[in-house]
């Protein structure tokens, strides 16, 4: 038995505070002097930023994920009764976003090996919506865990069907595929700056990308109230969903530091997958991909007793989660809509376990999180 062990953080948010306090402090003292509390200064800065960093053409700031998702949708066009394909094994937004909207999401099943929504079980959803007699609009490809979906795949499929395709990236920001970050794989991609997303900032924000000038001056309408050429001049029916200048601030120094912390996080993924391939399933990413690494979810082995790994890891100073215990089609929300077959999604909602990731993880808590997980799984 080790003396006391100190728990380690699952993302330790208050390192990355201290690392950049004085810059940050700076940022928001400069919004309370100014006071443009709304659409300040610093959010079309940031705008034009997150656009540079990202590669899209446009990107447009908003309240949160979710909204992101619900401005996305709209801003296609999305019809009441039209059926939306997405992932089941998910975070519950990117379904909500299409039921919140009156659409119909249909649940397509996960590859075992990325997490991310297979281009075969999306044609199979297409069918079975269209059987079900639905007018099948548009798909929602997830990011999850950091690894931007295989939309090489998902765009040809789109393009067939005449679907529109919108990247849920909120797990993604800074993750790429072949020398391309996320931000323009969708007609529309959509992220999340949630505190403990890659790039958080310290309260709800999110934005949305596109490449198509269109669609841009839609969104920025949308954002407030649907409004035209003046504000009291309404245009489409919207929603209000701004960005807080002071988030802009915040995340305008955050995205500074942002490249080095994909950087750290990598190193992080590399020396875990060194530690812990043999004892579980590590992630394996694709030729030419780079993931942001929100999670770092590893695959149990079958039949291991989930909650005890979790209850010894815990026990040496290791936090854990579970991202996801129960996949969409079996949640009591989201039971009632189409599916097809999803025994991925079913596997790995009862095997994968997420460990402490974050880029101020020294070696040594890694190799504790290491050696935790390997005296747990062979007890
Ligand atoms: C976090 C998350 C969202 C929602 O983001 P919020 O900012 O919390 O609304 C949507 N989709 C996925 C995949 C997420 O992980």
């Amino acid at each position: 038995m080790t003396v006391a062990t100190e728990m380690l953080q699952f993302i330790d948010l208050a390192a990355q505070q201290r690392a950049l306090a004085d810059p940050i402090r700076d940022a928001i003292a400069a919004v309370l002097a100014h006071g443009r509390y709304i659409h300040g200064p610093e959010v079309t800065e940031l705008e034009v930023d997150l656009a540079q960093f990202s590669g899209a053409a446009h990107a447009v700031a908003c309240a949160n994920g979710t909204d992101a998702l619900v401005l996305a949708a709209m801003g296609l066009g999305l019809e009441p009764g039209q059926a939306v394909v997405c992932p089941s094994f998910t975070f519950c937004a990117t379904a909500e976003a299409v039921a919140l909207l009156g659409g119909v999401p249909v649940f397509a099943d996960v590859d075992a090996t990325t997490f991310n929504v297979s281009p075969d079980s999306v044609e199979a959803a297409i069918t079975t919506a269209r059987e079900a007699g639905l007018e099948v609009a548009g798909m929602i490809a997830v990011d999850l865990f950091g690894l931007p979906a295989d939309y090489m795949a998902l765009r040809e499929i789109a393009d067939r069907e005449g679907l529109w395709l919108i990247a849920d990236a909120a797990q993604s920001f800074g993750g790429a595929r072949d020398g391309e970050r996320a931000g323009s794989f969708g007609d529309i991609t959509t992220t999340s700056f949630f505190p403990a997303k890659p790039l958080g900032c310290y309260g709800d924000g999110g934005a949305v990308f596109t490449d198509d000038s269109e669609k841009d001056e839609k969104l920025r309408s949308l954002r407030v109230h649907g409004s035209g050429t003046h504000k009291y001049d309404n245009v489409h029916i919207g929603t209000n969903s701004r960005l807080d200048t002071i988030q802009a601030a915040i995340l305008r120094v955050k995205l500074e530091a942002f490249p080095g912390e994909l950087e750290a996080r990598q190193r992080v993924a590399v020396h875990y997958a060194d530690g812990l391939s043999g004892t579980v399933d590590v992630p394996r990413l694709p030729e030419g991909a780079r993931s942001a690494w929100a999670q770092y979810t590893v695959v149990l082995p079958e039949g291991a007793d989930r909650d005890g790994v979790q209850a010894s890891l815990k026990a040496d100073g290791v936090p854990s989660a579970v991202y996801y215990a129960r996949p969409l089609h079996l949640q009591t929300a989201y039971g009632r809509f189409p599916a097809t077959d999803l025994p991925v999604s079913e596997m790995l909602a009862s095997r994968v376990l997420s460990l402490p990731m974050h880029p101020y993880l020294d070696r040594e808590s890694q190799d504790r999180v290491i050696l935790a997980l390997r005296a747990a799984l062979s007890g």
